[in-house]
């Protein structure tokens, strides 16, 4: 189980952990789909994810 998903169209990552509805992770297209290595939110960050507001303080 991955911790993070980022959403590639709109440079979002998200917590799966602490998913909301509001995320609405279920809609992304499969090919706008990135899991981190490590899996981890600085990871994502230094690839300039911005943070979901809903799952992600
Ligand atoms: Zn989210």
């Amino acid at each position: 189980m991955s911790g993070f998903l980022g959403d590639k169209s709109k440079k979002i990552v998200h917590h799966l952990a602490n998913k909301k509805s509001a995320c609405d992770i279920y809609h992304i297209d499969m090919k706008d789909r990135e899991y981190f290595s490590p899996d981890t939110l600085d990871n994502a960050k230094s690839k300039y994810y911005e943070t979901c507001k809903f799952c992600i303080n």
